[in-house]
Parts: C-alpha cells; structure tokens; sequence
C-alpha cells in the first residue's frame, strides 16, 4: 500500500526531483530518503500572481511493491467465432474495436477515409492548394476527426464510463505517461497518428478486420431487424451487429436514414467563429505578467457567458495551435485547431461558439439545424471568393462594426479574407458573440483587442441531429444497430466518443 502526499510548489520546484524528494521526506516525516516517488496528479492554480503546481504523489517505501502504471491494460481474448460490424473509424469505433477484442469478438471495421500516411497528403493537398477531398480531410480518415486535433483529452463525462482506462490504453499504445497524470492532458496533432496506426495494427493482429476507402452506402434491413451492409455501391457484407460511428460530418448517413424513414431528432449544438491571439498576449493574461517561461506551459483559457438566456464559451482551446481547415465538401468553409505536442507555436486559437436550440427553426424536421450549419459554411465560402480562404476580422472592428482595414497574420495557412462578420453571421450569433466578448474582456483584461483575429464559421462543434437509441443502445427501429458517439449525438470529443464505442460493445455482449 502506497502513501499519497499532496502539496503546493511554484512551477520551478515542481522541475527539481531533488527539492520534490526533500518536501515528501518532510511532509511524511520519513527518516531516510530510501523511498520511491511517482506523480499521481498535476495541476497550475494560476488564479493569483504566486502561480502554483498542485501536486499529488504517490510514495512507496522500502520493500512495498510499486504497482504498474498501466493497471487495465488492452489484452485481447480468445475469438469466439462472433462478429460485429462498425461503421467509422474514430476514436469510437477504434475502442469499440479494441473493447470487442477484449471480449474475444471480431470486429470489421469499414473508414470511408484513408490511412494516416495516405490521408496527411491529402491534408497538405488542403493546406497547400486549398483542394478538398470529400472522402479524406480533417475530418474523415483513420482515427476520424480526433487524429490531426490537438488531442486535449479532458472530458466531463467522467460518469458514463471508465475514463482511465481509455487514457491508459492511449499510453500502451505510445502516448506520454503524463496524460494520466496532468489535470488537462493532451496528446498532440504529431504524435497522434502513430498512435492511432499503432492501435490499428493491434487490432488486425488479433483477428480484426480494417477496410479503408471503404464508405457505407446502404444499411440492410429486413423485418425491423439489421442484416448487414452496403460498402462502396457496390459490396454486401452481412452482420446481425452494426455500430453506426460516423461522427458529426457524415451528413449522407442523416440523409440516408431520412430517406429510408428512420428515427432521427434534431438536438441543440452550437456554432461561431475562431478567435486567434498571440499566444505571448494569452500567457501575458493568464500568468500575471510571466513570459516564455520555461516552467509553465503555454496558457491556455475557458470562457463561457449567458448573453439574452443563450449559453456563449470557448470550445477546444488550442494553445500554440494553428487554425485549420476542416471542410468535408468542396463549396463549404469550416475552421477548427490543433496544436503539436510541445503547443509552440506563436498563436492560440479558441472557437467561441453560441449555442443553438431546435426552437430557434421555424422548420421543425430533424434535418433543420444541419441546414442551418450548412448554409453559414456555403455563405462562409462564398464570402471567402468561393475557395478555402477564411472570412476574417478583427476583433475590435468585429465590435465597431467595421471592415478591417488589413489583418494581422494568423496561423490559418490558406489565407484570410477581409468582411464584416456582423454582415455574414445570422444576426442572433453576431448579436451574441458580441455581447459576449464584452463579458470575456472583464474576465481575461487583454482579451478584446485589434491583435486577436476572428476566422468564420466554427460550425462542428456536436452534431445538430441526434439517432434515437433505446435502453439496449439500439435504434429504436433497427434491431442490431447500435447508434454511437459524436455523430449520434452520445458524445462530444475523443474520450467521450471512446468511452461510448467500449460501453456500446459491452451493450452488444449481453444481446450476443
Ligand atoms: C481539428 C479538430 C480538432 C479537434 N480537437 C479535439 C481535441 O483536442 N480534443 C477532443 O476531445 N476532441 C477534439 N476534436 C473533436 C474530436 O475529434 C471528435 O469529438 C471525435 O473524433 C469524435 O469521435 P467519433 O468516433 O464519434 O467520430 P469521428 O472522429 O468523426 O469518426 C468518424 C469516422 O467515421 C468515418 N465515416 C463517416 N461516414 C462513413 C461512412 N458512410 N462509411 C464509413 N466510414 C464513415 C469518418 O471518415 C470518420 O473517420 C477535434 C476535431 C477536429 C476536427
């Protein structure tokens, strides 16, 4: 049995192992220095000027065993002969597909995208010359939306399902140990692909199937019940299992079920702009003065208001991030950010989104906010000179109501295009950012000025329709299809989409 001992130190005791090694002797009172100490929890209290590391240690003495770091493991178990059949390989599918495994399923799994190697050519092809592949983009492609992300896996979702375990198998299979560790773990946009190849092939060596390029196009059903699938036009695969995780961008799948008569529900979501401002000006902000500090990492923030009774917050802040452009058409704009594993670059962008509910359509299908999305992303393009450049202000202009004269430089590679966004945007989401921005300015001092840039539309933030599941996790109309995650609206980012996978296959194991 271990000891745990927490305290406070500045962020530059937190780097000496030796001044950490004395502390824990004091605070235990322990005679020696024969122990051995291992960091259980990390976290910056950076509310007053004396910035602090919370630190939680665990600490076993002389002779006690020192447990693994990984103590739930991924460990495959015997194929039974049983299949199951997953639609996207996100990180829901990727860990329904590992969970399955554990429980000696096989899954088969079909991604409409590519490969990692293969589908970064087609981001640079993005990136470079502003083409779009439908089927391959930042949103589509092995490890779905989450691979080329920042990869910040905090989620508050911690009571749907074991969010350990899906950080720890993030460790087998190469993450950094500190993700089990820091109050706000991240992976990075680098280092993610390896990961997600490196779970992929775990999954094929123990009897899992992955169909890249490899796009649904027909869900069989015969009787109320699933009997398999249609892959390209053209392939039947049978299965009496399916798990529909597709992610938020598949809009042929909402189509699909509409046309085919299938349950679907509108839900709220949100949508806005993405704010870029020096990172140097963040940290400035947020560490009272501190800069390029070698012992804090860069800042990063999180907002949220009420303006006129409607939810405005910052979503996926990405410190010394890029703003990227994550379109999955060809006449639509759409923004997001990632960050590299050591965040350093000179820009921190953050989408600061207002939220959106069914009431606020007159029309009151389920398809009415996926419209709604739609149309700002086509304006957003239009408006852009129909390319992938972004429609783009300053923020205090954005305030004022007036055109920026220039921009500054932002990290969105493609290039910007000067309007006015209060002429652009739906007036129910200009009136509210800029109302809100007011408010964030008495919150963070600093955050409202000419050096922070606003790039249009932050439109994927949820899914703006939800596919109904029962208390079995099956649609209501299907027998055997398993609704999951973001795309289904169960889930909003990479450990809740995860844990959604894993807790949907544990639903298909009693039914199997
Ligand atoms: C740039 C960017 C940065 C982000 N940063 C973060 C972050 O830092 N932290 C965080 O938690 N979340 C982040 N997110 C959100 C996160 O990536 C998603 O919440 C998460 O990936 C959702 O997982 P999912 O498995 O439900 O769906 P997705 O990841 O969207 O995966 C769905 C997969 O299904 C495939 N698919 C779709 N239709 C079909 C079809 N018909 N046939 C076959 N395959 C199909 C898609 O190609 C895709 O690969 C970011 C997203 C983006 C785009």
């Amino acid at each position: 049995m271990s000891n745990t001992v927490q305290f406070q130190v500045s962020p530059e005791e937190a780097k000496d192992e030796l001044f950490l090694r004395k502390k824990i002797r004091k605070n235990l009172k322990l005679r020696d220095d024969d122990f051995i100490f291992r960091w259980k929890k990390r976290s910056i209290d950076a509310r007053r000027k004396q910035i602090k590391i919370n630190c939680v240690f665990d600490v076993f003495l002389e002779g006690e065993e020192v447990p693994p770091v990984i103590i739930n493991p991924f460990l495959p178990g015997k194929l039974t002969g049983k299949k199951i059949g997953i639609i996207g390989f996100g990180p829901a599918g990727i860990f329904a597909a590992l969970q399955a495994l554990k429980k000696g399923i096989k899954p088969v799994i079909f991604e409409r995208g590519k490969e990692v190697r293969a589908r970064r050519r087609d981001l640079a092809n993005i990136t470079k010359n502003g083409i779009i592949n439908p089927e391959s983009n930042y949103c589509f492609g092995e490890g779905g939306a989450g691979t080329y992300s920042d990869g910040k896996l905090y989620t508050r979702s911690k009571k749907k399902g074991d969010v350990r375990k899906v950080l720890e198998w993030f460790v087998q299979f190469g993450a950094s140990e500190d993700i089990l560790i820091d109050a706000h773990p991240h992976i990075g946009t680098n280092k993610l692909p390896k990961i997600i190849q490196s779970m992929r092939e775990e999954i094929i060596h123990n009897g899992g199937e992955v169909h890249f390029e490899s796009k649904v196009t027909d869900i069989l059903v015969s009787e109320g019940k699933v009997k398999g699938l249609e892959v390209n036009h053209q392939y039947l695969f049978e299965f009496d299992k399916i798990l529909l995780a597709t992610g938020h961008s598949a809009r042929d799948i909402y189509e699909l079920f509409t046309r085919n008569g299938w349950q679907l529900e509108s839900k709220p979501f949100a949508m806005g702009v993405r704010i870029e401002h020096p990172q140097d000006l963040i940290d400035k902000i947020q560490y009272h003065g501190r800069l390029n500090d070698d012992f804090l990492p860069p800042a990063s923030y999180r907002l949220v208001t009420q303006v006129n009774g409607r939810g405005v917050y910052s979503f996926c802040m990405c410190p010394g991030g890029i703003v990227a452009p994550c379109a999955t058409g060809k006449e639509e704009v759409v923004t997001n950010g990632w960050s590299p594993s050591k965040r350093n670059n000179p820009f921190a962008n953050s989408g600061i989104v207002v939220s959106i509910s069914p009431d606020d359509f007159e029309d009151k299908d389920a398809l009415a906010g996926l419209r709604y999305q739609k149309e700002l992303e086509k304006k957003c393009w239009e408006a852009a000179g129909r390319n992938q450049k972004v429609p783009a202000q300053r923020l205090l202009d954005f305030i004022e109501n007036k055109k920026s004269e220039n921009l500054p430089v932002s990290s969105y590679h493609i290039g910007l295009t000067s309007v006015n966004l209060n002429e652009l945007l739906p007036p129910v989401l200009a009136d509210s950012l800029r109302k809100a921005f007011l408010d964030f300015n008495k919150k963070m001092k600093g955050f409202l000025t000419n050096e922070a840039v606003l790039h249009a539309p932050e439109s994927r933030t949820s899914s703006p329709v939800k596919i109904p599941r029962n208390k079995d996790f099956q649609h209501p109309q299907i027998k055997g299809l398993y609704p999951c995650a973001e795309g289904s609206g169960y889930a909003g980012g990479i450990v809740s989409a995860a844990i959604d996978g894993i807790n949907c296959v544990e639903k298909m194991m009693m039914s199997l």
